[in-house]
This record gives C-alpha cells, structure tokens and sequence, in this order.
C-alpha cells in the first residue's frame, strides 16, 4: 500500500523558504550565540534552561505545570525552579560535594527531581537519572559503574531497593530521601535540607567540554552501555527544540517521556526549558482518559510522545478520543521506535494533526533526523537530518567506509561533530571507539534513504533477517502486520532454517475484542502475502498478550529471539512488565 504524502504549506511558501536558508546557513557557532554563556567562555546547562530566563525578565512565566498521581495541578514558575535548583546546589554542597561529583536520581516524576536535576548542573556535578521501577540490582549496577557519590530517592524506594547494598558501594557518600518522613539511618531528609538551605547559588563556571550527564541506553540489544553527554550539549538541546519540535516561547508543552531515559532527559526538561516553554509534568503513567483531559484542558500545543504510547491510543480506539478538542494542538512529534505509517495518520485523523517522527540515540544526546513543521511528511519515513548533522547511509567493511546510494540500505552513520554528541562509554573504551570508523559515527540501525532525501528506518543491525538471499528489515514487515484490524503490535525475528538461512517469525498482540483463532492466523499470514510478497512474509505467526519491552516502551526482539533459540536471555534489566 502506497501510504499518501501529507503536504505542509506550499514548496515556495515563506515557512519552506525560511528552512531552506536556516538550513544553508545554520552553523552550531552561531547556535551556541543565542544562549547566554558564563563569563570566560563557559557554558553551563541549568544557566541557561533557568537562570537565564529569570535574569531576563520573565521569572513569573510558569515552567512546570505538575500533575500529581491524585490529580493536584501544581504552578512552578521560572523564578522558583531557580530557587530550588540552588537549594539544592547548596544542599550538596554543604555536604562536602565538589564539582565533578555523580549524582544519581531515582525517583518518579515530582518537582523535586527537575530541582535535583538542574541543581546539579548547577553546582558542576554529573546527574544521571534512573527509572523509579528498576529493580535493586539495575540500580546498583548503573550506580557502580557510574560511581555514583549521591543518591537522591523517597524513603520507601530506598528501604525497598537500596538499603540492602547501599554499604557495599564505596563511592556513596550521601543519600538524600524524600517521602513519608520514616527517613532511614544514614540519610538526609531532602526536602527540609533544602528548604533550610539558600535559594541561590552562583553558578559553577563549567567549560563545554565539561561532564554534565550519564545516561544508560535503554538496553534493547544488550548490556546497557553509560554515555557520557558535556554541558556544550545545551547547544545542540536548543537549537533541535526549535527545529524538531517547533517549540516556540511561551509554548504550552507535554514530553511524556520519563527522565530515566534519555527522551525525559533532553526533551523533557533541558530542550524544553532552555527554549522557554512550559511544561507539563505528568507524574502518573498511561491513561487515556487522563492524557487526552490534560491535552485538552491545558490546550497543550506541542506534544512529544512515542509509539508505544501512540498504540496504546489506537488500541483503545478513535472513538474513545474524538470527544476532546484538540484544537489547540500544533505540532506532534514521536521517537523511540519505527512509527508505522498507519499511527502517522491516525494522528491526523483524530488529532487534526499528524505525528511528527524523529530518530535518534542515547549516544547522539539530540535529536538528528526528523520531520520538521514545514515539511511534507511521507508516512513511515523518520525525516531529515536537522541543520547542522550531516547524515548518511554506509557500509564498512573492515576500516573501509562507503557511501551508499539512494534506496541502498546500509548502516546510519553521522559526521562527528555536533554538540550533544557522546563523549565516552564510561569504562568501554574499546567499545567507544568501535562506533567511530573513517570519519563516520556508526548507530548501529539500518536505514535507506531515498532520492527525495528522506530516511527510512529498518532496523537494528542485530535484527536484521537474511532469508533466501533477501535482506528484510523488521520494521517494513510489522508496519504491514499492524495494518491487520486485529493487531496492535507485531514484533518480527529471523529463526535458523536449514533452507532459507533464516525464516522470519512474527509475534502479535491482538486488539481488545479480538481472540487468537487459526482463522486470524490465516488471515494475516495472507494479508502479509499479498502486501509484502511471499520471500518476506513471516513464515509463522504466534500470538502473545503483549510483547517484551524495555521500560522505554522499546520491544526487545533480542529477548524473542533467545527464547525461541533456548538462549540465555542476556541482560534483561530494563525489562518491563513481561507476560509470554
Ligand atoms: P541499547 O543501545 O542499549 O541496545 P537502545 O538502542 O534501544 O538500547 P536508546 O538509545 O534509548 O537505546 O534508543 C535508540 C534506538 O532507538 C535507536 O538506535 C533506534 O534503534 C531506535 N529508534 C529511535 N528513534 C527511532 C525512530 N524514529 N524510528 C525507529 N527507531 C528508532
Ligand atoms: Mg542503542
């Protein structure tokens, strides 16, 4: 099925013609012009997403919009998050704590976290951010191989999860808790700490070369690795603002990504915030009622979302959404996975408005290919690269780098240089140095670009099926499983085959209404037959009540994989609620 384009303005209009320019002439020194800056030539992210603002007059503009998990609507302006992001610069460092120290976050989506966040960057440390629901060990792991000095967490996530081995972690010197009161031995109650401490804080005068944050990818294709993102990041987080989410001053704003993964990170408070917007911090998870009152009621005109969350939207159906109004609605942007041409439409239907997809990596610290507000959008393609990446498609072969041509597909590979850039795998040297060959950044994913010069994802390297001489990509052969009425999601694996070298298996999880039949099985095996031919059409179909995934809504195919093959299922950290 030829998916239809969907026009923006005219080709010739001033939108299109304002991009052409920005994107000939956009350069990241003239980027990093428009922010602030520390005296000296330093740069430092939590002065410019705060600070900076406040100094300018608009202190009062609200900055987060929060959302308790009982539905209490909490006002921060840009004025108090300054204030408490010092507090807590003070915090730590009236515990002795200099510039350079780690700090590692735990906790759910509360203001505190966005203070401890920015506070950190403040006083010059390192924060890394960690999902609430990991486990003790996923903690303790990252929390050693990052050498975490501070944890700041509740009362009731540390006794459940870190109590326990908080002793065996040398490098820990200073646990700050929030919550029920019941605080532990050897912690600090965080919020008199920081109510009792100054509401400001003079800046550290951090370089841009300086360590400013540890994210952990999200462990999709194995051990999660920590990349190490500097504060020149900042540049690279505004200008992709502006360009990939079209986010605007003054924006009304909802990232519902969680800041344990890179997305609620970068997008979820530095991109945001450095670009003026306010934003909507929803500290509860999924609920289609709920998501769809607070895009309504809070006339959310930015929304940056994924595919996962997109699904589970459509599976509960258009109807369920189209008592909204969604009017003020302007610009929807999704990332994480492929995003099927079918939800690219779906937004338009039901939102007046198509999602925007965009790719990028932990590693790539920013976004790097998108589809911009101006731009046509070909359902199923992830955009172009942004002003100032260069991006491409290769192969290598032993140290040997070669450029792929139009509809060829190769490894997305990215020119080194752009800000947010990651600067080391903490403690995988070798590993680091793996991705960068012949002037190439190397991502790991396979993609296709076509004349137009748009890109289309494939897959990851590691997902890749070789069947009867054919290459197919996972995610061409899920986009067509999922158009079946009675899909939700499809995860497609390659499995040995003494013939073929491999067969591709396919995983499904039904609509609800819908039960597993041999009939429906049928059924899809023909509609994967007719619209992808039969060399690339799963061999066998098995239903599940929901795929593995990562707790950044990523299904780990790997894990199907080992499973089917009688494996070791590796590293499974990350893993979500998981029912085979
Ligand atoms: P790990 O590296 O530990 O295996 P991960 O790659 O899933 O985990 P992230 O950095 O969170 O960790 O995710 C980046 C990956 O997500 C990309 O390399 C790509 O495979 C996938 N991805 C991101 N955006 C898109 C998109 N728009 N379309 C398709 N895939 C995407
Ligand atoms: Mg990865």
């Amino acid at each position: 099925m030829n998916w239809p384009t969907i026009r923006k303005d005219d080709p010739t209009s001033a939108a299109a013609n304002l991009t052409k320019t920005v994107r000939a002439q956009f350069g990241w020194d003239e980027a990093r012009k428009l922010l602030d800056g520390l005296p000296g030539g330093g740069l430092n992210i939590a002065h410019e997403a705060i600070d900076r603002h406040v100094a300018a007059g608009d202190g009062d503009q609200i900055a987060i919009r929060w959302f308790s998990k009982d539905g209490e609507r909490r006002d921060i302006p840009y004025s108090k998050l300054a204030a408490e992001a010092a507090r807590f610069a003070n915090v730590l460092s009236e515990h002795g704590l200099k510039p350079g120290a780690r700090v590692f976050a735990l906790l759910g989506r509360v203001p505190e976290l966005y203070a401890a966040a920015l506070g950190t960057l403040k006083a010059g440390m390192t924060f890394t951010p960690l999902f609430a629901a990991f486990g003790p060990e996923p903690i303790r792991s990252r929390m050693e191989i990052g050498e975490g000095n501070v944890l700041v967490t509740t009362d009731a996530l540390y006794r459940k999860k870190v109590a326990s081995w908080r002793n065996e972690l040398g490098s820990l010197k200073l646990v700050l808790t929030l919550g029920d009161g019941a605080v532990a031995e050897n912690c600090v109650a965080l919020r008199p700490a920081m109510d009792a401490a100054a509401h400001t804080f003079d800046t550290v005068k951090t370089t841009p070369d300086d360590m400013a944050l540890i994210h952990f990818t999200s462990g999709t294709t194995g051990k999660p690795k920590g990349a190490v993102h500097v504060h020149g990041a900042v540049v690279a987080h505004a200008a992709t603002g502006r360009f990939a989410l079209d986010l605007k001053p003054g924006d009304i704003y909802w990232c519902t990504a969680d800041p344990g993964w890179v997305t609620g990170t970068s997008y979820g408070i530095i991109a945001p915030l450095v670009n003026r917007v306010t934003m909507i911090v929803n500290e509860a998870e999924f609920d289609l009622e709920r998501w769809c009152t607070i895009l309504q009621d809070e006339g959310v005109q930015v929304w940056y979302t994924a595919p996962t969350a997109i699904r589970m939207l459509m599976r509960a159906g258009k109807a369920a959404a189209k008592n909204y109004d969604f009017t003020k609605l302007r610009f929807l942007a999704s990332v994480g996975e492929p995003l099927n041409p079918e939800a690219v439409l779906w937004g338009q239907d039901v939102f007046g408005r198509p999602f925007h997809d965009n790719w990028w990596q932990t590693e790539t610290g920013g976004i790097m290919i998108a589809n911009t507000a101006e731009m046509d959008i070909h359902p199923g393609s992830m955009g172009k690269p942004l002003p100032g990446v260069e991006a491409g498609i290769v192969h290598e072969q032993d140290g040997d780098v070669r450029e792929c041509k139009p509809g060829e597909i190769g490894e997305l590979a990215l020119r080194p240089g752009w800000p947010s850039m990651m600067r080391a795998y903490l403690n995988e040297q070798a590993r680091y140095d793996k991705c960068f060959v012949g002037g190439w950044y190397l991502s790991g994913d396979l993609a296709m670009q076509d004349k137009q010069g748009y890109f289309w994802f494939v897959g990851r390297a590691d997902d890749l099926i070789k069947s009867s001489g054919h290459l197919i990509g996972p995610c061409e052969v899920e986009s067509a499983l999922i158009e079946h009425d009675a899909i939700a999601e499809a995860a497609v694996i390659g499995i040995p085959d003494e013939t073929a070298g491999d067969v591709g298996k396919a995983y499904v999880a039904l609509d609800p209404g819908f039960e597993p039949s041999e009939t429906l099985e049928r059924q899809i095996r023909g509609l994967a037959r007719k619209r992808l031919g039969a060399a690339v059409a799963p061999r066998e179909i098995v239903f599940r009540k929901q795929l593995p995934k990562t707790r950044s809504g990523k299904i780990m195919r790997r894990l199907l994989k080992a499973r089917e093959l009688g494996l070791p299922e590796g590293d499974i950290s990350t893993l979500e609620a998981d029912e085979t």
